[in-house]
């Protein structure tokens, strides 16, 4: 009989699918790929249908109580490439699948159903036999008129509800409006609040900090998360990032230490966007050679990846663009995937330009209701172009034609916090390759592993040496810290040197534009006694905490914790308390000390926590408002500015100094792009490089903008390592509180993973670099496979498997969780 045993995964760290029994009622309904309601253990789960069965030996079987979709949630493409992920990546199926839809549909959702006939009550006689369930509904329904199905299913029993409504539904006899709550509902003005500063507070908000510390914690912390903040923020925000209650609040608001205001709001951001028409471009020679290539791969309609290797400004974007019109010609669809910082309304808008609504964009800054909008308009197949960050990789497009990765060196394709951890841009490939679709990597920095694989043959190499309409490149000067401090003879860390200071002073003179790197936000990195050497810890994450100036509070990177900075040392007693290390905020000071007739504005992750604040900087700088952008790695990437002539870098080692292998490659990328935002047309650019450590490769690169010379100096030394492309790398990350368990499950863990045999090395047990985070004690393993003698990692991935049972039969260590990461982008 068909579909009578459905196979189901539920999104749950289990990699088993479980046999269930489809009641008759439901076999209609019940497809592969539709989310079903299980009984599991003593809960209900939402599962997934992945496969059907004839028959099956197992007895007792348990019965599946609903079907949840009318059209399956998952197409078969998307169940394939989950499968490759759980096997890959070593999370379950039900993760992946999980990790491909919004998270809304997984979240109970709020419908309302009605009845939309006036013949239910003869109907509903009609169906008493057949389907007795619908019957029933539609009766009650009769009665109580339109209600939430939350409610229904209270009254009436959760069996077959929901796919009873679906028949109902699809018999025209019932209505289902959806509802989803937040977004829709938002009325265009939202409450936001403001904090009562200081100046204007006369008992001091400090001190009222202080004592709501202790009398009303939820309330301190409010405060200061407006404080940090620094700006007016959305009710609703403010509640859900502290947890403070709307009564708490009103009580700010009576003591005068909040304002709460009513303010307009803009619900889609991208709808404001005109839909100019683009501007028209002849290709260059070497755009036209690169597309022309494109163009055949797309004709032959076979797999084929290409990595687009073009120097800042080169035109890559155009080149998207054109290939994204040919693959529409062919009715087929298109991925771009955008790093998710990247991803402005002048990016969108430049796709927007040439495809009007056929886009649809897909970003987490969105509201629930304008992603799962966008979702909708690619499944029911109204737009064909889906941009978006890594998530949009598993856009609901039916027949993918062309897969674009612009930045494909970015980590942040990789999703690290939670499994499945993988990476945007190798799923990518993999999407790609299961429906015959073409790849374009894109990147003036690529990745080692993907400028390799050209070499290899495995990716087709295109290149862009120049820059549209032959702008130079910029000249850049690398500037040795260490004898700028001796020649000024001050004992403090110079911030700008004489070179950098006279230049930017002269740029401004002729009303050009500086931007200034530095990439570590806050004030000093660190606080330090001068008379003891006392340093302030974080006591959650065994980090020192970073000193930022407002609210004077000494703030954790990791979990955020804060505190007020001391004053006088908690250790010696003593009061010199020195600021080392520094931060954006400190570069901010000095500037607003040096010249103060400058319009600077500063960008990282503290001045942009908000919806849309880190574009709205880019926009004003870029329309002129400011003359001196300063910030972290954000302002690296994305605009075109044209009165841009100067970069500086405050100091390059902040990222150097971190233990992980990528780390001088990350640094010549982050040199390389930041370069890449001086000079256009008509305007030389020039880059100034501080340092304290002038004579590394990846800085000697970065300034002859030599991408291949550093390619080849990384690739031996990770050649002789053993790490990527030459190894293989999977890292297992052992965490809990108690920090002896975690130890004593790594060391567990090792032992096992120690006697199975295989071509790969084992490295550790040790406490990671970071060794605690949010409380969390951290122990490592990393695994290291030899590719030649295990190409895939297949073996490596079996061991662990094999490694995981035994683990678990041997050793039963509780509140210690085990994180499997195949392809780390950071191993600390
Ligand atoms: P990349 O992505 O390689 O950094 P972009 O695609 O952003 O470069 O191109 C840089 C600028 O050059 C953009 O303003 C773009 O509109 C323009 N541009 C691209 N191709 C051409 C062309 N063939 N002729 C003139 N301008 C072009
Ligand atoms: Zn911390």
């Amino acid at each position: 009989m068909k579909n009578k045993f459905a196979q189901i995964v539920f999104p749950l760290p289990i990699d088993q699918a479980f046999t269930y029994q489809v009641p008759s009622e439901l076999r209609e309904l019940a497809q592969v790929g539709c989310r079903v309601i299980a009984p599991f253990g003593h809960r209900r789960l939402t599962g997934f249908i992945i496969d059907f069965k004839e028959s099956t030996d197992l007895k007792d079987l348990k019965v599946i109580l609903d079907v949840l979709d009318s059209v399956p949630l998952f197409s078969n493409e998307i169940i394939k490439l989950a499968k490759w992920i759980s096997e890959y990546y070593l999370c379950s199926l039900g993760e992946a699948l999980k990790a491909s839809v919004p998270s809304i549909f997984l979240q109970a959702s709020k419908k309302f159903v009605e009845v939309s006939t006036d013949q239910a009550e003869v109907e509903a006689k009609k169906l008493v036999l057949s389907a007795p369930r619908q019957a029933q509904i539609l009766r009650y329904m009769v009665k109580s008129g339109k209600m939430p199905v939350d409610q229904l299913k209270k009254r009436i029993g959760a069996k077959s509800l929901i796919s009873s409504i679906i028949q109902l539904e699809r018999k025209g006899m019932v209505k289902v409006e959806q509802i989803l709550a937040k977004s829709k509902a938002n009325p265009k003005r939202q409450i936001f609040i403001k904090l009562i500063t200081e100046e204007q507070n006369k008992d001091g908000l400090i001190e009222k900090i202080e004592y709501l510390k202790k009398a009303a914690p939820k309330q301190a912390q409010c405060l200061i998360f407006l404080q940090e903040r620094g700006e007016n923020i959305g009710q609703v925000e403010v509640m859900q990032e502290t947890g403070i209650t709307l009564s708490s609040l009103k009580s700010l608001e009576k003591n005068n230490l909040v304002e709460l205001f009513e303010k307009e709001v803009i619900r889609d951001y991208y709808q404001s966007i005109s839909f100019e028409p683009p501007e028209a471009l002849v290709l260059n020679q070497e755009q036209a050679q690169a597309l022309e290539q494109i163009k055949t791969a797309i004709h032959n309609e076979q797999f084929k990846t290409f990595l687009l290797y073009g120097v800042t400004g080169s035109g890559k974007t155009q080149i998207y663009i054109e290939s994204i019109s040919k693959i529409l010609e062919k009715g087929k669809d298109a991925i771009v995937l955008v790093p998710e910082i990247a991803l402005t309304p002048q990016t969108v808008q430049r796709f927007r330009a040439h495809f009007k609504e056929k886009v649809s964009v897909l970003h987490s800054a969105m509201s629930w209701g304008e992603r799962f909008d966008s979702w909708k308009k690619l499944k029911d197949k109204e737009a064909k172009v889906a941009v978006g960050p890594r998530s949009a990789v598993f856009a609901p497009l039916q027949n993918v034609g062309l897969i674009v990765v612009d930045e494909e060196h970015e980590s942040s394709y990789k999703q690290s916090d939670a499994a499945p951890r993988y990476l945007a841009r190798d799923v990518a490939i993999m999407r790609a390759k299961l429906s015959e679709a073409i790849v374009i990597l894109g990147s003036a920095t690529p990745s080692s592993e993907s400028y390799f694989n050209t070499q290899t043959g495995k990716y087709h190499l295109l290149e862009l040496t120049r820059r549209i309409d032959d702008v130079p490149l910029p000249t850049v000067n690398i500037l040795d810290l260490a004898i700028e401090k001796r020649m000024s003879g001050k004992k403090d860390e110079p911030i700008f040197s004489r070179e950098l200071s006279h230049k930017i002073e002269e740029k401004l003179k002729k009303k050009e534009q500086v931007i200034l790197l530095l990439n570590r936000r806050g004030f000093s990195s660190f606080i330090k006694c001068k008379d003891c050497g006392y340093i302030e810890i974080c006591g959650n994450c065994n980090i020192t905490l970073t000193y930022h100036l407002r609210g004077r509070l000494l703030r954790c990177h990791y979990c955020n914790f804060s505190k007020k900075a001391p004053t006088i040392c908690p250790e010696c007693y003593g009061v010199d308390i020195l600021f080392r290390g520094l931060g954006t905020q400190k570069v901010e000071e000095a500037l607003k000390k040096q010249l103060p007739q400058a319009r600077a504005v500063r960008m990282d992750l503290d001045t942009t926590s908000q919806k849309w604040s880190h574009d709205r900087i880019l926009r004003d700088f870029g329309q002129g408002k400011y003359d001196i952008l300063l910030g972290t790695q954000m302002i690296a990437k994305g605009l075109d500015f044209h009165k841009v002539t100067l970069v500086g870098v405050i100091n390059a080692d902040v990222g150097l100094l971190i233990p992980d292998f990528r780390s001088s490659e990350r640094t010549f990328q982050l040199l390389t792009q930041v370069a890449g935002r001086a000079g256009r047309k008509h305007l030389a650019g020039e880059v100034i490089i501080q340092t304290y450590s002038p004579r590394i490769h990846c800085l000697l690169c970065a300034q002859n903008h030599d991408f291949k010379r550093f390619f080849y100096g990384e690739i031996s030394e990770r050649r002789e390592l053993f790490y990527p492309p030459f190894g293989r790398l999977i890292s297992l990350l052992f965490r809990g509180r108690d920090e002896n368990k975690v130890m004593q499950a790594a060391l567990n863990y090792a032992e096992v993973i120690k006697s199975i045999q295989g071509p790969f090395k084992v490295l550790g047990p040790t406490p990671s670099p970071i060794a605690k985070i949010q409380k969390k004690y951290r122990w490592q393993i990393i695994l290291k496979g030899n590719r030649n003698k295990d190409p895939g990692g297949k073996a490596m991935r079996e061991a662990i498997r094999k490694a995981e049972v035994l683990y678990k039969n041997e050793f039963k260590i509780r509140n210690v969780q085990i994180a499997v990461d195949v392809d780390p982008v950071t191993l600390i």
